[in-house]
């Protein structure tokens, strides 16, 4: 496959829909991001690399961490997991609090913001000297073999500062019994993955486990198993995009993963990790450009799991 040209084509073709959408601004960390800023990654299975755009400049990650802190809940917690957090899309905003209340404080699924919070909560149970925070950096880190991978403090204080939305779900969660934890404790752990950051390409590569059954096609390491990753993905095919991820499977058919600071990872199951960034958003808080490019990306390259 001509995966560098089919990138460069991208590229070219995305142009024009630069800058249209919006910027996230509930946090003013995360408004300054230029809005016509682009970035694409793909990583295959045999560890090849190829780029188009700013693939190197690290961005907010935001709530793609949930696919990494919910390969290491699972990991510590297997199915258990799915006692406390659901397996459904939620068809409502990624940090509504409106359906928690009639369904007993149990989230709809791992990738909204309570469900996340509730991933984050069994981390804190499991790990033991080392904070939920650290542990979630080590893997981000190992994953993407980049050491320079680093937790934004600017982001994580803004995200503590105008978390209160976060904070009412937290402790609504506690009040169900539902979190294990001391709220605050959690939280701080969740702001810190949020602003977690990385490039396209170090993104790209810290996902290659999700399309190789759980190993690291590169290192041979097992980072989940396989009935896991089968999991991960099929979440996050149904509940990577928010009220969109229909839309998304619709257009893209991959498994894909969004966050608010305009960054997508998808993967395609036995050939590569692809990880795009581009800072204005849809209307469901997905990189608008970001998803177009992936809807090319599998159009060109016929990877359409359907
Ligand atoms: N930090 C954001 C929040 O918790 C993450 C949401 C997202 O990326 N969709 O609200």
């Amino acid at each position: 496959m001509k995966w560098q040209k089919i990138l460069n084509e991208i590229r070219q073709e995305i142009q024009p829909e630069l800058g249209n959408g919006k910027v996230a601004n509930y946090i003013p960390a995360l408004s300054e991001a230029d809005p016509k800023a682009f970035g694409m990654a793909v990583v295959t299975t045999d560890g090849e690399i190829f780029t188009a755009g700013n693939a190197t400049e690290p961005f907010s990650i935001q709530s793609i961490s949930k696919v990494l802190t919910l390969t290491l809940a699972l990991g510590f917690e297997n199915e258990n997991l799915f006692e406390r957090v659901g397996r459904e899309p939620s068809g409502s905003a990624f940090n509504s609090i409106v359906q928690l209340e009639q369904e007993g404080g149990i989230p709809r699924n791992p990738f909204i913001n309570a469900g996340a919070i509730v991933v984050t909560d069994t981390i804190i149970t499991h790990c033991n000297r080392q904070s939920g925070a650290d542990l979630i950096l080590d893997l981000a880190r190992k994953l993407s073999c980049s050491g320079r991978v680093r937790v934004d403090d600017e982001v994580a204080r803004s995200e503590a500062l105008w978390g209160n939305r976060n904070r009412s779900l937290a402790y609504f969660m506690k009040s169900f019994g539902v979190l294990k934890n001391d709220p605050e404790e959690v939280l701080q752990a969740y702001f810190c993955q949020c602003a977690l950051e990385m490039t396209c390409t170090e993104l790209a590569r810290a996902g290659l486990y999700l399309a190789n059954d759980g190993v690291d096609p590169v290192s041979g390491e097992q980072v989940a198993t396989h009935a896991h990753v089968n999991r991960i993905n099929a979440l996050m095919m149904t509940c990577g995009h928010y009220d969109m991820s229909g839309d998304f499977a619709f257009h893209v058919g991959l498994p894909g993963k969004s966050g608010v600071g305009g960054g997508i990872l998808a993967i395609v199951p036995g050939v590569c990790a692809v990880a795009v960034w581009s800072p204005a958003l849809n209307k469901a808080g997905n990189s608008l450009a970001g998803t177009l490019a992936l809807e090319l990306f599998s159009e060109k390259t016929s990877l359409n799991l359907f």
